[in-house]
């Protein structure tokens, strides 16, 4: 899938936004997949996983499903209701998982395919940031960039109560195992977050393809001297293959600016 670059312009902000997918070094097919919204204000990555042609299925079963059912959701509620917003958000990810579970069921060679998912939906001056599985969000603002996302994944919750170092996590057996991601059995409950943005204010959203290859040190360099973005996308898909390649990687970056700056 190639770079796409679109902008959403409200009043005296808009929103601009570039993706890119790429195969990698390593893997014979691409399960990744984004859909690059700005004009609905909505951008999402999927990492997908399953036998057969599953993967591939899974993911493209979020990206072309989700953002009708996020604008079906969403078309009764203002911009302020941003509690609801959160909650109607996380109804319509256990309601996509239960899709791709659907689909999954009774396919030959499709049983257990899922994916991940990180979708962000720009409300008023609001990023709603969604996930289910290790795909990432990162905010950059003013120099810094701040993970948004916890990794649903058994590593992730190891890491996070302290059971093993970071180095261990690179290594661990069950590094690939989610614990959280659409088209689980069990209901499929989403993080989701209100972020409010500030003009210059980067959004990356992201699959495990990067973050397993670039550290975020990296990543934040690319973003700080690239000031175009689908510049930016292509610095960190080379940057992930020059690193090995070892998975798929998908990129979406997007920029909250100032109608006024150039
Ligand atoms: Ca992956």
């Amino acid at each position: 899938m190639g770079a796409y670059e679109d902008i959403l312009k409200l009043g005296q902000v808009s929103l601009r936004a570039a993706a890119l997918s790429d195969i990698g070094k390593v893997r014979q097919n691409n399960e990744d997949a984004f859909a690059l919204l700005p004009e609905k204000g909505l951008l999402i990555v999927s990492d997908g996983m399953g036998g057969m042609q599953g993967g591939e299925i899974a993911s493209n079963i979020v990206v072309t499903l989700l953002p009708g059912m996020v604008e079906r959701r969403l078309i009764s509620l203002s911009v302020e209701e941003k509690d609801t917003t959160c909650l109607a958000l996380r109804d319509t990810l256990v309601d996509l998982s239960q899709k791709v579970r659907e689909e999954s069921i009774g396919r030959h060679g499709l049983a257990g395919m899922g994916a991940t998912v990180v979708l962000a939906c720009i409300r008023g001056d609001q990023a709603f940031i969604a996930h289910l599985g290790d795909s990432r969000a990162y905010l950059f603002r003013a120099g810094h960039l701040t993970l948004l996302t916890n990794d649903h994944s058994v590593v992730g919750i190891l890491l996070r109560t302290g059971e093993i170092t970071p180095e261990e996590a690179k290594t661990h057996p069950a590094r690939n195992v989610l614990s959280r991601y659409a088209g689980m059995e069990e209901t499929a409950y989403a993080d989701v977050q209100a972020v409010p943005l500030s003009i210059g204010d980067r959004l990356l959203l992201c699959t495990d393809g990067l973050t397993g290859m670039v550290r975020d040190e990296a990543i934040a360099e690319i973003l700080a001297h690239s000031g175009d973005l689908q510049v930016a996308c292509q610095s960190l898909v080379d940057a992930a293959n020059a690193a090995g390649g070892h998975d798929n990687v998908t990129v979406l970056v997007a920029e909250w600016r100032s109608n006024d700056a150039r």
